[in-house]
């Protein structure tokens, strides 16, 4: 059986969510922890219900997701975002990992209604939308110039490639 410990991860005395001052204790608090992972959920700002998942031990960035934060993290995410959303009404919760700020893997959570402060645009700058039949919608930037579709296909067939050999 595989080795689920992740024993690489140890607690960071130096990182901010190991050692707890990483946020602010009077913007939130703790909710939920399961052992694994622990939610915080924020009660000062614009958007109720506003949570991040983070796991205990100090796992950098989602890409050294390992042991039983790996083995974990769907359920996990199911488990917690159904409570966002049931808690607070909305039909959706918007997810976004970072990475550039505290090197501790933390999951924003953030159930969304229409009229509220989320950001849903995944583009900076001005946008072009394309509804299609199916109810997607293409976006465009507008400010920055498309890739060449070669370098696109080129990083397209090198991540196939890398998954294939995983
Ligand atoms: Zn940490």
């Amino acid at each position: 059986m595989a080795d689920l410990t992740g024993s690489t991860f140890a607690l960071v005395p130096s990182c901010g969510l190991c050692s707890g001052t990483g946020l602010p204790a009077d913007a939130g608090r703790y909710v939920w922890d399961d052992g694994v992972w622990r939610l915080w959920t924020s009660t000062r700002g614009s958007v109720p219900g506003f949570s991040i998942l983070m796991p205990k031990r100090h796992v950098p960035h989602i890409t050294d997701l390992a042991g039983m934060e790996a083995a974990t993290l769907g359920d996990v995410l199911g488990r917690t975002t159904r409570a966002l959303r049931e808690a607070t009404g909305t039909q959706v919760v918007y997810l976004y990992v970072f990475g550039e700020g505290i090197a501790h893997l933390h999951i924003h959570l953030a159930p969304h209604r229409s009229d509220d402060a989320l950001n849903s645009a995944m583009l900076r700058g001005r946008v072009s939308e394309e509804p299609l039949p199916s109810g997607a919608t293409v976006l465009r930037s507008l400010d920055f110039p498309e890739r060449p579709e070669h370098e696109l296909n080129e990083t397209a067939d090198a991540i196939a490639k890398l998954l294939a050999e995983a």
